[in-house]
Formats: C-alpha cells, structure tokens, sequence
C-alpha cells in the first residue's frame, strides 16, 4: 500500500508458485489491492466465525450424544445385572456412575476429543513451515532439530501429571461416589434421621466427606493448572535458546531478517498447539478414570442368565420344589439342603427364627439367585432351563418393603402393563381391600403417591402392594412378611386381603405371626439354613419345641405387639 514491492531477502529461493503470487500482487494496483484485502480479511473472518460455532456446535452434539448413549447403556446394564450385584453396590455409587462419571466424559470430549485431532493437525503445519524454511530459506538444521526433538521432551512431565492426574481422579469419583449414596441415604432416611435427633451428625459426616472432595478436588485443579504455565516456560527457554543462535546468525550475517520472523513466527505458534495438547492430556486422563469406571461395571458378568433356547412357561400345573438346594451369599451357607415340595393349590407357610433363611428360600423360586447346588424346579424342571420372564409372571409377590413410585395409584397398581383393565383393577384393588380407600382419595386412582408413598399409611400401602401382585392374576403367591409391620386393624385388613387371594392359588407365605399361618396346608419351620420340621399346626404343636415356643411366646407377649418370634 505504501508503494513498495514485496521482496524476498537474498539467498532465499522460494517454490515457484510462491514466486508467482509475489509477482501478481506486485503488479496489481494499490488501490485495487486494498480492495481486495479488505474484501478478504472480512471473509476470513466471518467464515472463522462460522466454522467456529460449528465446530463447538458439532462437538457439544457429539459429546451430549455420547453421553445419552453411555448413560442408556449404563442403566440398560443395571436393569440387567443381577440381585446380588445389588447387595453388594449401594445404590447412591451406582447413581453417581450415570451422573458423575459420564459427566466427565462429556466434558473431556467437549474440550478434549477436538483439541486431541485438531491441535496435531496445526502442529504438522507448523513443523511442515519450518521445514519448508529450511529447504526455501536456509535456516540452519540446529533449529530444525530443537524445534522437532526438544519440544516433544516438553512433554515427558506432562504426560508424568497426566499419570498422576488419573490416580487422583479415580478417588475423587470414588468419593463423589460416596457423596451420592450419603445423600440418597440419608434424604430417603429423614424421619430416621431425624427421630434419633442425628441432624447434627449427619452434617458433620456430610462436612467431612465434602471436604475430603474438595481437597482431592483441589489437589487435582493444582496439578492440572500447573501443566499450561509449566510447559510454556519449558517451551520459551527453548524458543530463547532458538532465539539467541538465531541472533548470534543473523549479527553474522549468515541469516536474512525475512527468513529469521518467518522462522520465529512458526515457532511461536508451535506453541500454541503444545499448550494445547499437554492441557488435553489432563482431561483425558481424568476421563479415562471414569471410563473405567463405566466400562468395569460393563463388564461385570450378570450371573443370573438365561440359557440359550430357553423354555418358556406357559402354565403352571403341578408344583414347586427344592432339590437338594444348598445356597450361600458370601461364605457361610445360608440355605442347607433344602428338600421341599409345594403342590399346585397348597398354602405353604414358612416359619422360624429371624435370619433362618426364610426370605432367601422364596427368592430362589423367581430366580432372583440360582442355588449354589442342587435345583429348585416348577413343574418338575430345574428353572435355570425355563424363559426368566415367562417364570417371574406366573409369580406375584408382596415383600416387607412395599416400594411403591412416585406416580399414581392406577399406574402403581398395573405395574407392568400398558393397557389397564379398569374392571381387573377395581376387582384387585376391593380383593386387596385397597378400593376402600382409594376411592376416598382426592383424585381416586389418578392420586399421585409422593415419594416413597409418604402420603398413606403403612396398612394402605401394604394392600396397594397386594393389589399390584395380584393385578396380573399369577397362579403363584409369594408373600414375605406382608403384614409384620402393621399394627393390628390394619393387619386384620391386609390378612383379610390375603385369605381373599388365595383360592386356587399357590401360595408361599413367610409369616412373622403363627396365627395367622394355622389355616396353612403345611407348615415348615426354618432355622439355621435348615428344615427342622414341617406339618400341620397341631402336628407341630404336638411334636416340634421350637414351634410350640415360638407359639406359645407370642400368645404370651408379642401377638399385640406383633413381635417376630
Ligand atoms: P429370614 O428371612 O429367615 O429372616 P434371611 O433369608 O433374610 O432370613 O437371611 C438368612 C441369612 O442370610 C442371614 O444370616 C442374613 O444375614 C443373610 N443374608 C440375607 N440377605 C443377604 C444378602 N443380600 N447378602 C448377604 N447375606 C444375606
């Protein structure tokens, strides 16, 4: 613009189509290239513009899309995995997977997954300038060499704080891990909390914990944040050290001051990628501990698993059986060869000390454990054959805790089924002696639960159970300890419901109250894993001890007050 002539420093000799350019401009017309230039500088800044946001725009797609899928697997996988991954993984870790760990994920392909393909792309058009210096312009092979061999050294400490990085953010998801399952357990628990005054306590675990993650927290914010400022010194004690020979050169006289700015412009912005790469590394680091995280509980085998080819099902005719059954959860055997059989139309109830195995035999038949050895079999096959699906909905099964969610009483009851029968729920719901009591409620059926049912009593949500287990009219009933948490008139209603049910069904009933189990067809008391007798009410009381002080005890002290013998 000013009227000179691009010229090249002596001494360099150019490709010829960099020649060529140099000529054209040379001859255009000032004016007419500073029209052009403007013109230019203007597009390449808007098309800058639209290429960024589309590139934050794509990357943010992708990563959210990523992250969408991890967490459908994520939970695809928990429905699946098995009871007794459950017993031994608390729910608020297991949470924390789907909300904390796949979030960092996210982040790092957010920032990270870009910068990882870009940056080395700038970087090879940097090295590829300055190798085009040296063949074009003659600049010594000493600064090739620092440029291409010293600047990868650089790295070797980031990559050290990469390693350690990872480390700490494998504890800190532990412990955000940790966090989750405090806050679930104790948010879910507050009445329990709070009728035991532990307000105080509570807080101060949830202090502790909170700071133990700030502080690792914090230890990793430190390491990470040192790599940037770290590297960039490394970096500008080399490009000083380029620098200074390049000067001592260009004071000779050896190198033009053209080559030297281009030569010095490439290895600034070498930088820049560097920077960029190293800080990349960290956050890769910090998702590769949490991609672990994901892909160990991916790979954790479901150990209840349907065979290839399974049989389903269709009805159920003759019976149920134990053969042989041993089981155990961890070490000790919690079910000692168990042989027991329940015939189509039988009520069985089973009787016995807490902690006897009771519970755990009724969780064998819906297979929620396989037994350790010998088989529990329906209609005379073992059901590791059967279809899993086509056995659970011959089932239905009311336990102690009676879950119900957070939605109405309509969709609680039909649970599982997506056409309701408005006739089969007011017939389950009078039979479990719930419609009473629904229709009372402000918007019938359509009543929203709060959670965890807090807004019924015990006694309703017990029968809201009951009709759930029975909406879908299983041949097999399986009640555990349906009632031993009620006080007596809601009992009455809920035993009431039960009798209802079960005419023409088989049914299993762990019952906390002999009473209530007098009327059953057979009678087996468990204790220590064992079968330690079984037969009528009166058999029982006429030859088995234990069963007669288990009777007689509650008719002395506990039939109020509903204790478990
Ligand atoms: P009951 O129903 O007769 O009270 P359970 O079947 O609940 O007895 O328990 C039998 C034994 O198995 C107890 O010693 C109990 O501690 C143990 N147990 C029950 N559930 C689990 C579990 N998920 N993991 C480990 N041990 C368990």
């Amino acid at each position: 613009i000013t009227g000179k002539n691009i010229a090249l420093p002596p001494g360099v000799a150019p490709p010829a189509f960099i020649q060529l350019g140099i000529d054209k401009v040379n001859e255009l017309p000032r004016i007419q290239l500073l029209n052009i230039m403007t013109v230019i500088v203007v597009v390449i800044f808007i098309c800058k513009g639209l290429f960024e946001y589309l590139k934050t725009y794509l990357m943010s797609d992708v990563s959210e899309r990523v992250i969408r899928d991890v967490k459908n697997d994520i939970y695809r996988k928990l429905q699946d995995l098995s009871m007794d991954f459950f017993s031994h993984n608390p729910t608020g870790k297991l949470m924390s997977r789907i909300t904390h760990d796949a979030a960092v994920i996210r982040d790092s392909i957010g920032s990270g997954v870009a910068d990882t393909f870009s940056q080395p792309i700038e970087l090879f058009f940097y090295i590829v300038l300055l190798v085009g210096l040296k063949m074009y312009g003659g600049v010594p092979w000493s600064f090739i060499l620092v440029s291409v061999v010293v600047f990868p050294l650089i790295l070797l400490p980031v990559v050290r704080i990469g390693k350690r990085l990872r480390k700490i953010s494998r504890t800190s998801q532990e412990q955000a891990g940790d966090i989750n399952n405090m806050l679930l357990e104790t948010i879910s628990g507050i009445k329990l909390v709070k009728s035991f005054g532990m307000e105080d306590y509570e807080c101060e675990s949830f202090r502790k914990k909170n700071q133990e993650y700030y502080d690792l927290t914090i230890k990793s914010i430190k390491k990470m944040k040192m790599v940037s400022p770290l590297t960039e010194s490394m970096m500008v004690v080399c490009v000083a050290a380029i620098l200074w020979i390049a000067g001592r050169s260009m004071i000779s006289g050896e190198l033009s001051f053209g080559v030297f700015a281009a030569f010095l412009a490439a290895i600034f912005s070498l930088m820049k990628p560097f920077k960029k790469l190293s800080n990349v590394y960290g956050i890769n680091q910090q998702a590769l501990a949490a991609a672990d995280r994901i892909f160990q509980l991916y790979d954790t085998p479901v150990s209840i698993k349907e065979r290839p080819g399974a049989r389903k099902l269709e009805k159920f005719t003759e019976s149920i059986s134990f053969e042989k059954v041993w089981f155990k959860y961890e070490k000790d055997f919690v079910l000692e060869d168990i042989n027991l059989t329940v015939k189509k139309g039988e009520i069985l109830a089973l009787v016995g000390p807490s902690g006897g195995g009771k519970s755990t035999l009724v969780n064998l038949i819906p297979r929620f454990y396989d037994p350790v050895s010998g088989s529990v079999r329906v209609d005379g096959q073992d059901i590791r054959e059967l279809d899993i699906r086509s056995l659970r909905d011959k089932i239905g099964l009311v336990t102690q805790e009676t879950l119900l969610f957070n939605d109405t009483v309509r969709a609680n009851i039909c649970y599982g089924h997506t056409d309701v029968d408005e006739k089969q729920l007011i017939a389950v719901s009078k039979a479990a002696n719930a419609h009473m009591f629904i229709k009372d409620f402000p918007q019938g059926y359509d009543t929203v639960i709060g959670e965890r049912g807090l807004k019924i009593s015990g006694g309703q949500r017990q029968r809201i159970a009951i009709a759930r287990a029975i909406y879908k009219n299983p041949p097999i009933l399986i009640f555990d300890e349906a009632t031993s948490q009620l006080d007596t008139e809601s009992e009455k209603l809920v035993q009431e419901a039960i009798n209802n049910l079960v005419k023409g069904r088989t049914v299993i009933v762990i019952a906390h109250r002999l009473s209530t189990v007098k009327h059953a067809n057979k009678i087996v008391v468990i204790s220590g894993g064992k079968i330690s007798d079984s037969g009528s009410h009166e058999d029982l009381l006429r030859k088995n001890p234990l069963y007669k002080k288990l009777y007689t005890m509650q008719f002395a002290e506990g039939e109020e007050a509903g204790l478990e013998p």
